[in-house]
């Protein structure tokens, strides 16, 4: 059985060595003659499991002990409701729209209080960040809220809005352990893993204490609020157990690979062999402004419908699957998540050039 290269945005390709773990230990977890499927999220075995992710990702991401990090259930989506309840004391809040993610996360926010669009690159299809240098914050302002990389349009933030000194939330869902993070400029880091993390079913939110409440909003669902998260230790009811697990292990590999900055320079080399070929291309096309290209997600087209058609085509009966982009974008998108192999995209290029000599 042979494996493919997996473009795909999400769920997404994970480290093989990962997968091949979590298959030798699927049916008995370290002499617990069970799975971790199967097992009580109260046992002793689990405990160490959540307990060891939650360790392994602090050591990684080095959050500092004033933050809290949740393992949640409900996917990205669910935070752009818990963000607003949890966080709007003023009920004011400003979103910077950078694409559909950030656009829903804001229209979410919408239904709980005074929420305004401070900036949008909207005009242009997402594909720049705007300047955030010097934006009209509300000084009532809760928190200025982002979606640092920005999955379907392949835009990422390569620094930070000036908030005003207001507490910044970010969507890092598709960046997620791509490179080192400055963990206290941010109030809330939350991402969806299905991306770049691990089995979709797990949210992690990186919160700093302060900015759990024990009054949010009127109405919030327990379930919703942080601090029933926070005080249960993500253990309030049952957790996503076992993507919890398979999380802990891609942790523990990452750590393996040399941490955060090995991730970098990993992925940098990853993209620069794309990004190169685009821009000498005749025939491919990468659709962002250069400054604000993402590591991860890497959009391109031909011009021609037909022909992207035909190119995705083609790349899937050659083992390159999940490369056409998003219907908003159109033509091709290359998601080249952490777990993607050097050459995986070398040889994608390698197909690229390939298929324009023979198409141009
Ligand atoms: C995929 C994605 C989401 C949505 O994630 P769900 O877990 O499906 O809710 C939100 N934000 C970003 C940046 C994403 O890439």
């Amino acid at each position: 059985m042979a494996r493919v290269y997996n473009f795909s945005a999400g769920p997404a390709v994970l480290p093989e060595e990962v997968l091949k773990e979590a298959a030798d230990e699927m049916l008995d977890y370290r002499g617990t003659g069970m799975s971790v499927m199967e097992m009580s999220h109260r046992s002793k075995a689990f405990d160490t499991i959540i307990k060891e992710a939650e360790q392994d990702l602090r050591e990684l991401m080095n959050i500092p002990d004033n933050y809290k990090v949740l393992f949640l259930q409900g996917g990205a989506s669910q935070q752009f409701a818990a963000i607003p309840m949890n966080l709007m004391k003023n009920k004011v809040a400003d979103y910077i729209i950078t694409g559909q993610w950030a656009k829903k996360a804001f229209q979410e926010a919408k239904k709980y209080g005074n929420v305004k669009a401070v900036a949008s690159s909207e005009d242009k299809t997402y594909s720049y960040i705007p300047d955030c240098s010097d934006l009209d914050i509300d000084d009532a302002a809760d928190y200025v809220y982002i979606c640092e990389n920005n999955t379907i349009y392949g835009t990422k933030y390569k620094e930070l809005p000036n908030t005003k000194g207001k507490t910044l939330v970010a969507d890092v869902s598709s960046c997620f352990l791509s490179e080192p993070v400055d963990v206290t400029k941010y109030g809330v880091i939350y991402g969806g893993v299905q991306k770049n993390v691990g089995p979709a079913g797990v949210v992690i939110v990186i919160i700093r204490e302060d900015l759990i409440t024990d009054t949010p909003l009127e109405g919030t669902p327990t379930m919703l609020t942080y601090k029933t998260q926070a005080d249960a230790d993500s253990l309030y009811n049952t957790p996503p157990c076992y993507g919890i697990y398979i999380c802990g292990k891609v942790f523990k590999w990452i750590k393996k690979m040399g941490g955060l900055e090995a991730m970098k320079a990993h992925n940098e080399k990853k993209a620069k062999i794309l990004y190169d070929f685009l821009d000498q291309s005749e025939l491919f096309k990468g659709t962002v402004e250069k400054k604000d290209r993402s590591l991860m997600n890497v959009p391109f087209v031909t011009g021609d419908a037909d022909l992207d058609a035909k190119f995705v085509a083609e790349a899937k009966a050659a083992g390159f699957e999940n490369l056409k982009g998003h219907r908003t974008v159109g033509g091709m998108r290359a998601s080249i998540y952490n777990a993607m192999p050097i050459e995986g995209v070398e040889k994608l290029v390698e197909f690229m050039k390939d298929f324009e000599a023979k198409n141009k």
